[in-house]
């Protein structure tokens, strides 16, 4: 029996590939805690006073997240933002319900649960395919991505969120900034920094906790705390391979290799751009002409607008309901 390097008395059961330690359940269940404690407190990304506003899609990442900051902060000052897409087969409503439960359990009690049907009035799917149909080549992860960050900073906005936060792991963190580089967004790239301000005031700022946490790590704190989750992937990036995916697809075969190579890419740029990310402005962003909401400084209309525009969708709903407490799943 091979015992914890740590603890030294427990039968190890985790092999930390990139620290080459091997760790019993306890010790492994710490670590994890421990380092998002820390990564919390080196950016000061979470004040004791917060209200948070967690966006959770129901998979290992949002629980780990749900159980981890419920460690770490009050849950009465936690509040959970939970969307369905609208994607065949994806995102299903028995992960969510199993998360909503768990959050009431640890006293959560400000749940939304919301759609982009309710929010624009179609499912992902049918804006998706009627884009195709208009010959737009754009990927439906953009239109996902676009619509989960403004439902995201909507709700944390009208309840009052000091912080909206979400379960963005090492292995998320890692392929934005590389597809950021690849794109020569620097701007993005600089964003993406955890003491980067949100570019205007209607836009609450957001935090990512498990920033250095491995997505295998993630799954294996799931499993190890008993949450029973089903990883189905999301039936559009076999349909559309973004950058993304490909980049993804190289970056975790170079993690296999030569274990914690995300994570060095991550630390080494947080502490190259730490200045620059810091003296980013809060430059106040002009209104979207038809829906009011911040867009970049050169637009007229946002990026949002324009795209269900080509997808055929001239006057979305953007219809939110404002629901306090209790909310039923859509
Ligand atoms: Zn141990
Ligand atoms: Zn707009």
């Amino acid at each position: 029996m091979v015992l914890c390097d740590v603890c030294k008395s427990r039968p190890a059961v985790v092999y930390q590939a990139h620290t080459g330690m091997r760790l019993c359940r306890e010790c492994f269940l710490r670590d994890v805690v421990e380092r998002v404690r820390a990564e919390i407190k080196r950016w000061g990304m979470i004040e004791p006073r917060d209200r948070l506003m967690l966006a959770l899609s129901g998979g290992k990442d949002s629980f780990v997240l749900l159980d981890v900051l419920s460690q770490i902060h009050n849950p009465s000052r936690m509040m959970v933002v939970s969307i369905v897409e609208g994607i065949p087969g994806y995102n299903r409503r028995e992960d969510i319900e199993k998360i909503v439960r768990y959050a009431r359990e640890r006293g959560v009690d400000v749940v939304v649960l919301t759609s982009i049907r309710e929010y624009t009035g179609l499912d992902l799917s049918e804006i998706v395919s009627m884009a195709w149909r208009r010959g737009v080549k754009e990927s439906p992860c953009t239109y996902d991505g676009l619509l989960r960050r403004r439902i995201i900073n909507f709700y944390a906005r009208v309840y009052g969120a000091d912080k909206a936060v979400t379960a963005h792991n090492v292995d998320d963190e890692a392929q934005t900034a590389v597809v950021n580089i690849l794109r020569g967004d620097w701007v993005g790239l600089l964003r993406q920094h955890p003491l980067a301000p949100p570019a205007s005031r209607r836009l609450v700022p957001r935090v990512k906790p498990l920033r250095k946490i491995y997505e295998w790590e993630t799954a294996t704190y799931a499993m190890l705390r008993g949450f029973k989750f089903q990883e189905t992937e999301c039936m559009y990036i076999y349909l559309a391979p973004t950058l993304r995916a490909r980049v993804r697809e190289a970056l975790y075969r170079l993690e296999q290799e030569r274990p914690g190579s995300l994570l060095r890419l991550v630390n080494t740029l947080d502490e190259l751009l730490e200045g620059q990310a810091r003296s980013l402005s809060v430059e106040e962003l002009p209104e979207c002409e038809r829906c009011g909401e911040p867009t970049s400084p050169a637009r007229r209309v946002c990026k949002l607008c324009e795209l269900l525009e080509r997808a055929g969708m001239v006057s979305p709903s953007y219809q939110v309901p404002y629901r306090w407490g209790r909310a039923s799943l859509p």
